[in-house]
């Protein structure tokens, strides 16, 4: 292991939470914690893993700052391999600071930078750079879907099967190299073959993996969705009803800052990130304020669409423009107003939908919005395909090398095939073998590292 000095930092989110913790990591921990502790024990003599009530105090007035909790975790198991304290305190900002303040004046410890916590962890071995990765997402997770992709990362799932990508590849620039050491084959003709089997395979399973990129991206980020329509049909109705219904909004993270226009809501697992809900809310729709056309441009960074229409009243010219506005688009048309006589042409509205989903709704009575529900969550986790079970990238990062690696397993493919010197095809396998170690950390640079985990939040 290596040798680290000791840190500290408020891991509790800044706020008006009633308890707030301070954690130390590092081979002064416990004695630092020791050294401002009056309680029945001596810290540095209680036995690990072991929570114990007391107070904090000035070490040189004998003042007591704060009554605490200490909690005292000794190494080798604890989240960062080192020895940790965690000072539960009584919360506040004010009281919190205080804590913090009197541990920084003590010899031989210093302020946390962002993220290094979870990367002593990372540096100590107890995790890997994509579970590390994972533990920024999880702080930033949207809806407990999202939190289950981010636990299934922290957990290993992506890292294990990176793990025997790379495992793989290595095994064929292996039985490449076997090839070269016996003439008597034909080796380029071996190695082709070789190549196409056993590299085809890993880049078959990246390409797989790539797949669920787009999913998880949405799981982390929030499918962008547009309610359109025109004036009355029940827009705002709609965007309340979905505000409601949505059980488990994980609300942002104290020190994100949030857009005050987009709002999160969770339908089924699926993160919506509502777009321009204030206009809607305040001004109606975009289309209102911006004309077909240039709404039209604005639809187009929406993944998915709501379009509203009245049951209650014939298609009008406006409605048929609005189709228009979102042909080829991922939408769901809602006739709204069911409640009411249906003047609308449902055999034109779903020629109109050109197979899009359309549900009939009454917001006014809270009818078929289970029908809608269904319909996003049908969307987006095609035929129902089980989210839950598979390996998710969703970090822009691992996606970029991952599709690197794949090009370069292409390279290699490409370069069998043309019966290229088996150098070159070597060069390109151990290049992908090189970039998907980087997604584990395994051949990542210190620059890197440190631009990764000073995105963490303080304390983490
Ligand atoms: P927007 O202009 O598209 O945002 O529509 P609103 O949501 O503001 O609704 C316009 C009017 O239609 C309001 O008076 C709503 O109460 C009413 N409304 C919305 N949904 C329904 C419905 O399903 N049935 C009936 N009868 N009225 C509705
Ligand atoms: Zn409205």
């Amino acid at each position: 292991m290596m040798e680290f000095d000791t840190i500290a930092a408020i891991s509790t989110p800044m706020g008006e939470g009633a308890i707030a913790i301070v954690r130390l990591s590092g081979p002064q921990a416990v004695a630092t914690a020791d050294r401002v502790y009056r309680g029945a024990n001596q810290l540095l003599e209680v036995p690990t893993h072991t929570i114990h009530y007391g107070k904090l105090v000035d070490h040189e007035t004998e003042q007591v700052v704060d009554e605490v909790m200490v909690s005292v975790m000794r190494a080798p198991k604890t989240f960062t391999r080192e020895d940790v304290v965690e000072l539960n305190c009584h919360g506040g900002v004010v009281a919190v600071n205080r804590v913090l303040e009197l541990i920084l004046a003590q010899p031989d410890v210093r302020l946390a930078e962002p993220g290094e916590f979870t990367k002593r962890a990372f540096l100590n071995g107890r995790i890997d750079l994509s579970q590390a990765e994972a533990v920024m997402d999880l702080i930033r997770a949207k809806t407990d879907r999202a939190m289950t992709v981010a636990i299934g990362q922290i957990e290993g799932r992506l890292s294990k099967l990176v793990q025997e990508l790379r495992e793989q590849l290595l095994q064929t620039i292996a039985s490449i190299e076997v090839n070269i050491d016996y003439p008597e084959y034909d080796a380029e003709e071996m190695t082709q073959q070789i190549v196409q089997k056993d590299a085809g395979e890993v880049r078959r399973i990246l390409t797989e993996l790539l797949r669920t990129a787009r999913q998880g991206k949405i799981l982390r980020e929030g499918l962008s969705t547009a309610i359109i329509g025109r004036p009355n049909v029940g827009k705002s109705s709609l965007l309340n009803t979905l505000v409601q219904e949505a059980k488990a909004i994980v609300t942002d993270i104290a020190g994100t800052t949030r857009d005050t226009i987009e709002e999160y809501v969770n339908v089924r697992g699926v993160p919506l990130k509502l777009i321009d809900t204030a206009g809607i809310r305040e001004t109606e729709d975009i289309v209102e304020r911006m004309g077909v056309e240039k709404s039209r441009q604005a639809l187009n960074s929406a993944d998915l669409i709501l379009l509203v229409l009245n049951g209650n009243d014939e298609l009008t010219q406006e409605d048929t423009l609005l189709f228009e506005a979102i042909r080829d688009m991922n939408a769901i048309i809602i006739v709204n107003k069911s409640d009411l006589a249906q003047q609308i042409d449902l055999t034109r509205v779903e020629e109109l939908a050109a197979g899009r989903p359309v549900v009939t709704t009454s917001l006014l009575e809270e009818a078929g919005v289970n029908d809608l529900e269904a319909a996003i969550a049908a969307l987006f986790f095609e035929q129902g395909v089980e989210s839950q079970d598979m390996t998710y990238v969703s970090n822009a990062r691992h996606i970029q090398l991952i599709k690197q690696a794949s090009q370069m397993i292409e390279d290699a493919l490409g370069a069998a095939e043309a019966a290229m010197p088996i150098d070159m095809v070597q060069i390109d396998l151990r290049r992908a073998w090189d970039t998907l170690g980087e997604i584990n950390g395994d051949t990542a640079q210190d620059s890197l590292l440190d631009k990764l985990f000073s995105q963490f939040c303080l304390g983490k």
